[in-house]
C-alpha cells in the first residue's frame, strides 16, 4: 500500500460487520436498511433489466432519463435548477462522486477542509488527491454537536482549496441550521473556496429540523458540488447509484475524474433510480415517518440503558456517550460489545484525527426492523443495567 493510503486499513464498517456475522451479535454498526426499499422500484430494475434497458454501457453522465430526474428533484424540493446535459452527473454511489470530486478538484497539497466527526471516506479522499485534511470539530452542546463557526474560520488558510460538508451528518445525526449554513456560505464566498456537499440523507431530516442544501445560498450556486445518492433514501444501499450537482465546469471536472474510475454506473438500476425520484411525496413523507419512528424506539431503548443519547436530527444513527455507563474508551467498548451485550455498534473516534475528542461517543443505527431494534434496546438493558 503506498504512502498515502498506508493508514487506511480494512474499513471500520467492513470489521463490524465481519463481527456481527462471526458472533451473532444485532448489527447497528454498518448503515443499511434490514428491509429492501419500494416494490414499484424493484420492478422498475427488473423490468429495466428485461427489456434490455442499461445492459450495455449507459451514456458516461449517466442516461438522459435519470439526469433528468435529478434536475426534477433539486428544482422541485429545492428550487434549485440545473441543467440535465451539463450539470449533472451520475456516479456509482455517493462514494464515488466524494472520491471524484476531490481528485478531481484538489491540487497535491491543497487543503481540505472537512467536518470532524467526517465519514471515513472523505480521509481516504482527500488522501487518494495529495491533499491535506484539516478537521474542524463538531461539538456537544445542549444535546446536539454544532459547528463553531470561529474555529471554521482560523482553520481557513491560503492554501485551503476546499470545505467538505456533510448536512445531515453522519455519525452525529445533526443537520446543519440554516444560519450555519449561510454562515459556511459567507466564508466560502469571502475566501474564494469550493465546496462539496454530501447530502445522502436529505431526506431523513426529523422534527423540526430543515434540509437546506449549500448550494441554496447566495454566491454559492457555482462554487459548490452536491452529492447525494439513491442508496438511503430509497433502501437500496447495493444499488451505487448516486449523482452529483452543480457548475457546468465543476461537473465536466468530477466527470473526467469519474471517467477513469468506473467510466459509467450501473445501468438498468440507473432507470430505476428515475422512477424512485419521480415518486410522489407521500413516499418521502412515509419513510421519514417510519425512520423517525425508528430512532425513538432505539433512543430510548439507549436512554434506558443508562446511555447519554444526542438528539438525532436526522440520517440514520444515534450517537451516545458511553461515560454515564462508567465507560470512557468507545473503541474498546465497541469491541467487548458483541460479547458483552450481543450488539454491534461503531466507534465516532474512527471519524476524528482528534481520538481525544471522539473517545467517548459511539454510534448505532437505527434503520432496522422495530423487533430488531427492542431486541437490541433489551439486550443493552440487560447488560448495563
Ligand atoms: N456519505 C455518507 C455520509 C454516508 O453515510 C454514506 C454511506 N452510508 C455515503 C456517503 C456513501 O453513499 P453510497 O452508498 O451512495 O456510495
Ligand atoms: N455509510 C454507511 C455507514 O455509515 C456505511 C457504508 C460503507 O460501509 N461504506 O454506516
Amino acid at each position: 500500500l503506498n504512502r498515502r493510503l498506508a493508514e487506511f486499513g480494512t474499513t471500520v464498517f467492513a470489521e463490524m460487520s465481519a463481527l456481527a456475522l462471526r458472533t451473532g451479535a444485532v448489527n447497528l454498526g454498518q448503515g443499511f436498511p434490514d428491509t429492501d426499499g419500494p416494490e414499484e422500484v424493484r420492478e422498475a430494475a427488473v423490468r429495466a433489466l428485461r427489456d434490455g434497458r442499461g445492459n450495455q454501457y449507459p451514456p458516461g453522465p449517466g442516461i438522459p432519463e435519470l439526469r433528468t430526474a435529478v434536475a426534477a428533484h433539486q428544482e422541485r424540493r429545492y428550487g434549485l435548477s440545473f441543467d440535465p446535459d451539463t450539470e449533472v452527473l451520475v456516479t456509482a454511489g455517493a462514494t464515488e462522486a466524494i472520491a471524484a470530486s476531490l481528485l478531481a478538484l484538489v491540487e497535491p497539497g491543497d487543503e481540505v477542509i472537512a467536518l470532524e466527526p467526517y465519514y471515513d471516506s472523505y480521509a481516504a479522499g482527500i488522501a487518494m488527491a495529495g491533499g491535506t485534511r484539516v478537521p474542524v470539530t463538531l461539538r456537544p452542546a445542549g444535546g446536539r454537536f454544532r459547528l463553531d463557526l470561529d474555529e471554521l474560520r482560523d482553520a481557513v488558510t491560503d492554501r485551503t482549496r476546499l470545505l467538505l460538508i456533510n448536512t445531515p451528518h453522519n455519525p452525529t445525526g445533526t443537520v446543519l441550521t440554516r444560519e450555519e449554513l449561510a454562515s459556511i456560505a459567507e466564508l466560502a464566498v469571502e475566501r474564494d473556496l469550493l465546496v462539496v456537499t454530501d447530502e445522502v440523507y436529505e431526506h431523513l431530516v426529523f422534527d423540526d429540523a430543515e434540509h437546506v442544501p449549500p448550494a441554496s445560498f447566495p454566491g454559492m450556486r457555482d462554487r459548490t458540488v452536491t452529492i447525494s445518492s439513491a442508496g438511503k433514501t430509497f433502501s437500496f444501499t447495493g444499488w451505487k447509484v448516486g449523482w452529483v450537482t452543480g457548475a457546468p465546469a465543476l461537473v465536466a471536472a468530477v466527470r473526467s475524474a469519474k471517467q477513469y474510475l468506473t467510466y459509467v454506473a450501473s445501468g438498468p438500476f440507473q432507470y430505476a433510480a428515475a422512477e424512485a425520484l419521480a415518486l410522489p411525496d407521500s413516499y418521502f413523507e412515509a419513510f421519514r415517518a417510519d425512520m423517525l419512528a425508528k430512532r425513538d424506539v432505539l433512543a430510548a431503548g439507549l436512554a434506558d440503558a443508562g446511555f447519554e443519547v444526542f438528539r438525532t436530527a436526522g440520517t440514520y444513527f444515534v450517537t451516545t456517550d458511553i461515560r454515564p455507563l462508567g465507560e470512557s474508551d468507545g473503541f474498546a467498548f465497541c469491541r467487548a460489545l458483541p460479547e458483552r451485550a450481543g450488539v454491534v455498534a461503531i466507534p465516532n473516534a474512527v471519524f476524528y484525527d482528534h481520538r481525544e475528542a471522539g473517545a467517548p461517543y459511539v454510534r448505532f443505527a437505527f434503520c432496522k426492523r422495530t423487533e430488531v431494534l427492542t431486541d437490541a434496546a433489551e439486550r443493552l438493558r440487560r447488560a448495563f443495567t
